[in-house]
């Protein structure tokens, strides 16, 4: 199963185990001619790519070769920033027309809508995401006022939670059911949610850190000054804004982004505040579980069982986890041991696992998942799942997630196989996009890792192309439909359902 994970190797058929306790079978399972379990062909590049011009699969071929130019992604972060003070309408439109136009929707709402309509005649929904970042501890880094910085901080929050709240309000006009992509340090100061999760840390065993968080305030108080108390109420109340607004919304989910470790107690026990008030119904509000961190599971079990104990419904989104190289250091620093899994294996598995378990709560009726991720052997194994757990692929409240421009043979063959496939459309203008266009290139920089699959699958597609344009037969062995990319079997067929 490992091998299967890694990018670079052909992935293998799901070694999941039978669930344990059978499933009864669902309505829509007795019925196989009228709604057959759908074929996903992950590795047949004409099908994943069918909806691609060959133009736009050159350009993504050219940003992701340009991703690969180690050098140029290295030093990206201070090159660009030197270019654009002296040539900044060349480097802004170079920009535009590259890396923008691969990455992101556009710069308002009205420039995403082609970006949505797009996707969605290719069954994807949209996660609007406005991709300008405001760092909230840097507006107040210079000054050594100290009532300065804290105003400064609460001040870049309040612009932070305007900026969602239009995400919120665009998702209603480009599409019916719209899921919205928040960060919690984006709408409170890091330090404050850093003295937070220290606190609640040493009051709770790990896997039951959220437990404090319906009187959190109250439990915190102790270990925070007059002024922290002051600024985590505001926070509390900029997510119960944003809360509201997307539960008046009626079909919206809010999903909450995970982050580093040392922040993390704190956001749990947020979005544990939110979901308590906002899941009664309908899992609106998600919170992210980063399974390369070692007490995933156990807090994972946790959540789930509190959920049924008290009544809401729960709602997941599942990573791996965006910090590897942060966790490692700052636990190295601290002469702590690391939080994450010690191997990529152990990352993989817990993940699988991690999801498998969300599903059985799916299954049963308790809630919704988000399978948020770029690999193709996890994503084939959740659809497996799905299948034995008798999930149907689009109406049973599992999503899943990928970035616009990364991944797109798995997002187009889920969408259009049925499934709920969605994209992160991040938007906005462009010179505010800029930090979050080098941290794509960064994460494509490596053709052996995450974007090699799909590079490899482009080129095929083009070589099939250029063949069947000029009549060309094939010109080496195997590439009779996608070179290296062709899978032997599909993953899944109507005839195991
Ligand atoms: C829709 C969406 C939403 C996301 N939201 C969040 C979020 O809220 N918070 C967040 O942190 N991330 C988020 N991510 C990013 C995610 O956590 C991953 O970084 C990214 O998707 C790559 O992981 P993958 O599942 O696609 O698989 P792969 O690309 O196969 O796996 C790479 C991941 O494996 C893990 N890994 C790599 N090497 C090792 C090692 N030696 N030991 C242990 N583990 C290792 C790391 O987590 C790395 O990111 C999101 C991704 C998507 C697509």
């Amino acid at each position: 199963m490992n091998a299967a994970h890694n990018a670079n190797v052909q992935p293998q058929a799901s070694t999941f185990q039978p669930a344990s306790a059978p499933i009864a079978p669902k309505p829509w399972q007795s019925e196989p001619a009228t709604c057959p379990w759908p074929v996903l062909r992950f590795d047949d590049p004409k099908e994943a790519f069918q909806a691609k011009s060959t133009r736009q699969l050159l350009q993504s071929l050219a940003v992701f070769q340009t991703c690969a130019c180690r050098p140029f992604v290295d030093n990206a972060g201070w090159l660009l920033p030197a270019c654009r003070r002296t040539a900044r309408p060349v480097v802004d439109w170079a920009v535009r027309h590259t890396f923008f136009k691969h990455f992101c929707a556009g710069e308002c709402v009205d420039s995403i809508r082609p970006t949505v309509a797009y996707l969605a005649a290719n069954g994807i929904r949209p996660i609007l995401q406005y991709a300008a970042e405001d760092n909230v501890r840097d507006d107040a880094a210079d000054s050594t006022d100290m009532a300065a910085v804290a105003e400064a901080a609460e001040r870049a929050c309040d612009c932070n939670l305007a900026i969602f709240m239009r995400s919120v309000r665009d998702s209603d006009n480009v599409a019916s059911t719209a899921i919205v992509a928040i960060k919690v340090t984006a709408l409170a100061p890091p330090a404050l949610l850093e003295r937070a999760s220290a606190a609640l840390a040493g009051m709770q065993a790990p896997e039951d850190r959220g437990a404090l968080s319906a009187r959190l305030q109250e439990a915190l108080a102790p270990h925070l000054t007059p002024a922290e108390q002051a600024s985590l109420d505001k926070c509390v109340r900029r997510l119960d804004a944003l809360a509201t607004a997307v539960q008046a919304k009626g079909n919206a989910r809010m999903m909450v982004d995970a982050e580093h470790s040392h922040f993390q107690p704190a956001i749990d026990a947020l979005a544990l505040r939110l979901q308590r008030r906002h899941n009664r119904a309908a899992p609106v509000i998600f919170n992210t579980y980063q399974c390369y961190l070692k007490d995933t599971a156990a807090r994972l079990d946790a959540d789930i069982a509190r959920a049924a104990r008290e009544g809401w419904k729960f709602g997941a989104k599942a990573v791996r986890g965006a910090y590897l190289v942060f966790e490692r250091a700052h636990a190295a620093a601290l002469g702590a041991d690391s939080p994450v899994q010690d191997t990529l294996e152990a990352t993989h598995a817990n993940y699988d696992r991690c999801v498998e378990r969300v599903l059985r709560v799916v299954a049963d009726g308790g809630g919704e998942l988000m399978v948020a991720s770029h690999n193709q052997a996890s994503v084939a194994a959740a659809a497996a799942a799905m299948q034995r757990l008798g999930l149907h692929p689009a109406t049973s409240g599992v999503y899943f997630g990928q970035l616009l421009g990364m991944a797109d043979h798995l997002s187009f063959t889920l969408g259009r196989s049925g499934f709920r496939a969605h994209k992160i459309l991040p938007y906005g203008p462009v010179p505010e996009t800029l930090q979050y266009l080098l941290r794509r290139a960064q994460e494509n920089s490596d053709f052996a890792g995450g974007c090699a699959k799909e590079v490899r699958m482009i080129r095929a597609e083009l070589g099939r192309r250029w063949r069947e344009r000029w009549g060309v037969a094939r010109v080496w062995p195997g590439d009779a439909a996608g070179g290296d990319c062709q899978a032997p079997a599909p993953t899944l067929s109507a005839s195991q359902s």
